[in-house]
């Protein structure tokens, strides 16, 4: 996999916390998805990493879409025509970010994708979580973004579709998650961003070679270039 230094993602600081908090409608998760996002993130879960495939599988999901309708319209790409996925972690901020250039989500998207449209497959993950204990299945279910909740106690997503601008999803999985607005507006051009607050005990995820180590694990199966931004060494 290529690795190489790209620009970084989307800045986050203080004021943009501040004025995200402005502009936020809050939402509460449909019943069974806050069930679900109650069990991940007090989980004792030894396998945290598989929340990496999750949003890998996810991201490359987002760009076969933009693909497939780029093939009959181009005027689709617009000016993000690289397909790829880029990855980053700010050990000051205790971030780590994945960033795809897929189709991306509306902010009608992001509130029935990301928690308040009741899906299948969460009542079934949650029974066979009950049987199995093993939370490695999620992906099967069709939840596998609330796996991120293993290693984050706070989630961004910041999305923007070719149909709409761009919005922020955010939640510290306490049954309620806002949209907003993005006060920055376009940062992205298209595709969507997660941004993952590390908890205390998940620091592990912020190193680069182990990124690295888990990015090559997890991209056996994917088409699209991955980026791990890495730091540029002392001379
Ligand atoms: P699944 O991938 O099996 O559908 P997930 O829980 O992983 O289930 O994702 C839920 C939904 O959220 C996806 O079906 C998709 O609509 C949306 N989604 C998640 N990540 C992205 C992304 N990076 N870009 C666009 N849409 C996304
Ligand atoms: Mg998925």
């Amino acid at each position: 996999r290529a690795e190489e230094a790209v620009a970084p993602a989307s800045t986050m600081d203080a004021a943009f916390e501040e004025q995200l908090k402005d502009g936020a409608e809050a939402f509460e998760f449909q019943a069974e998805v806050n069930r679900l996002m109650d069990i991940i993130i007090n989980s004792l879960y030894k396998n945290k990493d598989i929340f990496l495939r999750e949003l890998i599988s996810n991201a490359s999901d987002a760009l076969d879409k933009i693909r497939f309708l780029s093939v009959s319209d181009p005027d689709k790409l617009g000016t993000a025509k690289d397909l790829e996925i880029r990855i980053s972690a700010d050990k000051d901020a205790r971030t780590l970010t994945i960033r795809d250039a897929g189709v991306g989500m509306t902010k009608a998207d992001l509130i029935s994708n990301l928690g308040t449209v009741a899906r299948s497959g969460t009542t079934n993950f949650v029974e066979a979580l009950t049987e199995t204990g093993d939370l490695g299945l999620i992906g099967q279910f069709g939840v596998g973004f609330y796996s991120v909740y293993l290693v984050a106690d706070k989630v961004q997503v910041i999305s923007k579709s070719n149909d709409d601008d761009q919005y922020v999803w955010e939640s510290t999985a306490d049954s309620t998650f806002t949209v907003s607005k993005d006060p920055r507006g376009n940062t992205l051009g298209r595709g969507t961003e997660i941004v993952l607050h590390l908890k205390e005990d998940a620091g592990e995820f912020l190193s680069e070679s182990t990124l690295k180590n888990l990015i090559h694990r997890y991209s056996e199966f994917i088409t699209f270039p991955i980026y791990q931004l890495v730091e540029k060494e002392e001379e």
